[in-house]
């Protein structure tokens, strides 16, 4: 197996869309072990395992996800040249605001044609539809992780 620009964009893309490394490695028509050993090397954001830890649904989950990666929110206050208010001041209208957009998970590589965001619903006062807010909470923990 050769890596070229034409298949580390595609292990990129496929990748972002958050397939299974298997998967990727299947339509790659590369073994699994390549596939993870080529995305380290690429440094592509750490991935939560297909397979969800048991553990993982017991731990509480009163904070909200940090956005490790990924589009912010534009600095609503500063762009209309107002003082920046407290996050208190502010998180009424976030709230209201994330409740009616659509899902910010971007999909695909930033930059490129194919770049989207998922646009399903998102759960309410959260950027990402159910499935996406999971997966960047499960993305924060892995990275805590791989620190430790
Ligand atoms: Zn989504």
């Amino acid at each position: 197996m050769e890596w070229n620009d034409d298949t580390i964009a595609k292990l990129r893309t496929l990748w972002a869309e958050g397939l299974s490394t298997a998967e990727i490695g299947r339509r790659l028509n590369i073994s699994k072990n390549a596939v993870v050993g080529k995305a380290h090397r690429l440094n592509l954001p750490s991935r939560p395992s297909p397979i969800r830890r048991a553990e993982g649904d017991a731990v509480p989950r009163q904070a909200a996800p940090k956005r490790a990666q990924g589009p912010t929110l534009p600095p609503l206050a500063a762009s209309m040249g107002a003082p920046v208010p407290s996050l208190r001041a502010i998180m009424p209208t976030a709230k209201y605001t994330t409740r009616a957009t659509p899902c910010c998970w971007p999909i695909g590589e930033p930059g490129k044609p194919s770049f989207h965001f998922c646009n399903a619903s998102a759960a309410a006062g959260k950027p990402y539809c159910e499935d996406h807010a999971s997966i960047a909470y499960v993305r924060v923990r892995d990275r805590r992780e791989d620190v430790a």
